[in-house]
């Protein structure tokens, strides 16, 4: 059957507008960093992807190595592009990334222009597009001047095969650095990808913070791992589920699952259900509860889980009692495994 999208897929989703720009992002996006590759089916992929279109989550975040295996998340959603999904395309934000590992040799990992503008042509292969909406410089290179990197986001933007470029998981000083050297060069960066969650605040801290640069400078935000890969779920609580992501113990490491963490979890769990949501609901609604957030980019392994992360939506609202008792179970879980690009100054 022809897949044709709710009619009333615009009447739930908040959107709110990127930093300075013209472009709007629901207030949650999805990505298919995990679970969207050959491990899994595609007819899995396409259910989880026409459900979040259906209830206007209108960004859908990829980026080159994303799968299993590498490639793999955009080749299925390539597939949709062309099938189900073409008739609205314009309806899309499309993603993509370069700057961590996708090819062997020198030439496929990295900041350097080599690396951007052939990744990005291979995205675009893989996705069956002429242009993604955003290209982002996946990561700090420290090898790379700065300025070859952000100059390879220039080149994708000017040559039509990117609408916008952001970076993600840079400090709050290589921001800076990175904003003005696009501004010497004619052009501004959309948006940045951090990590960040009840769990893992690094956004918020330094001086300036990376929140504070990207409010001073009117650039957007888009959070990842907002339900920190599964952890701000109560799923963990009775051991680790076959088929979980900590089973797999590859981003998610068995050792985040520390007594000290799960206790935390516990309470956290605690505060949700005061509030009448899941913990994941309450962990995506926090990160929502500043307005220099523009979107929370969740993942999803089931239709389910989906479902019922949307439905965070319905309590946006904090009181300063319950924002204070999260903050007392709010440590640092030391489960930020991309600090060591944001911790490049
Ligand atoms: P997340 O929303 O924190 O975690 C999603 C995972 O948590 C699910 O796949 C599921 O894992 C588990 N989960 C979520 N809701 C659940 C629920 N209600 N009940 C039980 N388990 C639940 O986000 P993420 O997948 O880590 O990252 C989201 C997106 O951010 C990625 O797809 C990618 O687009 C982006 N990202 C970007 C970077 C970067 O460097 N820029 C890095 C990482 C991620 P299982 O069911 O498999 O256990």
């Amino acid at each position: 059957m022809v897949y044709q999208a709710a009619s009333d897929r615009y009447e739930h989703m908040p959107y709110r507008r990127c930093g300075a720009s013209g472009l709007d992002l629901p207030a949650i996006s999805l990505g298919l960093w995990q679970a969207f590759g050959t491990d899994r089916s595609y007819d899995s992929a396409l259910e989880r992807i026409e459900y979040a279109f259906d209830h206007g989550v209108t960004h859908i975040d990829l980026a080159n190595n994303y799968g299993p295996p590498y490639g793999a998340a955009e080749e299925q959603f390539g597939r949709m592009l062309a099938t189900d999904l073409k008739p609205y395309r314009d309806e899309l934000i499309i993603s993509s990334k370069a700057g961590w590992d996708m090819w062997p040799g020198p030439y496929g990992f990295g900041g350097s222009r080599k690396y951007l503008v052939a990744s990005l042509d291979q995205s675009l292969t893989r996705l069956g597009l002429d242009y993604v909406d955003i290209f982002y410089s996946h990561r700090i290179d420290a090898t790379t001047p700065l300025e070859e990197t952000i100059g390879a986001l220039k080149t994708a933007i000017d040559s039509g095969k990117a609408l916008y470029a952001g970076i993600s998981s840079y400090s709050a000083t290589k921001t800076l650095q990175a904003i003005d050297i696009a501004k010497d060069m004619g052009f501004r960066l959309l948006i940045h990808q951090p990590s960040y969650s009840i769990l893992n605040r690094w956004i918020e801290q330094g001086s300036p913070s990376l929140l504070d640069v990207l409010g001073e400078r009117h650039m957007g935000a888009i959070v990842f791992s907002p339900v920190a890969q599964g952890l701000l779920t109560s799923k963990y609580l009775g051991g680790v589920p076959d088929g979980s992501r900590a089973a797999e113990d590859g981003s998610f490491k068995k050792a985040f699952l520390t007594e000290a963490n799960l206790a935390h979890v516990r309470a956290l769990n605690a505060i949700a259900e005061k509030r009448g949501q899941t913990l994941a609901q309450m962990a995506i609604a926090w990160t929502l509860r500043d307005e220099r957030v523009t979107s929370a980019l969740i993942g999803a392994s089931s239709v389910e889980q989906l479902a019922s992360n949307l439905k965070a939506l319905d309590n946006l609202a904090f009181t300063p009692e319950e924002l204070a008792a999260i903050d007392a179970e709010s440590v640092d879980a030391g489960i930020n495994i991309w600090e060591d690009s944001s911790k490049v100054r």
